[in-house]
């Protein structure tokens, strides 16, 4: 975890050092945007640092505004496709996260369809609600 080099060859690694292909649509000095290799849908776009990062909290704070801009500038290009999209961040294995190189999804959406699956919610509780908030670190109103 963290930011030192991983033990075993970093898939993202490989594309950011160009020994790997990829459909690289959006480059700078520090940040690549291309194609995921198993698009959820058409313009899935990945925007990964070219620094080898595990997670967003051990990115450098002086490199968030340029890897911001370039989520805005990969955001821009899905528009060429459609106004309608979704941006994910998965962190760490329960979250979905099996390549563990910081990246954002941009996915393109062009139907209807709940993007984040089919898991049933219910509202949640006053008791629930009291408990996790406390838990968070607040409450700072209700
Ligand atoms: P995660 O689940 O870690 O958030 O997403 C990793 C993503 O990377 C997956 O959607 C997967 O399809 C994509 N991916 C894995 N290996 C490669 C690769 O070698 N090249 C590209 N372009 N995408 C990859
Ligand atoms: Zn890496």
């Amino acid at each position: 975890m963290g930011s030192a080099a991983p033990a075993a060859p970093c898939v993202f690694c490989e594309i950011a050092a160009g020994r790997s292909p990829a459909y690289v649509v959006y480059e700078d000095a520090n940040t690549l945007a291309f194609l995921d290799i198993f698009p959820f849908t058409r313009g899935h776009l990945l925007v990964v640092p070219k620094r080898h990062v595990d997670r967003l909290v051990d990115l450098p704070s002086t490199e968030h505004a340029g890897y911001l801009g370039a989520l805005a500038q990969a955001c821009r290009q899905v528009e060429r496709l459609t106004k309608d999209y979704n941006i994910g961040l998965n962190q760490g294995r329960l979250a979905g996260q099996i390549v563990f190189h910081l990246h954002f999804h941009v996915i393109p959406r062009y139907d209807a369809g709940n993007p984040f699956g089919t898991l049933p919610r219910t509202r949640i509780g006053e008791a629930d609600a009291a408990a996790v908030v406390r838990d968070l670190g607040g409450p700072i109103r209700r």
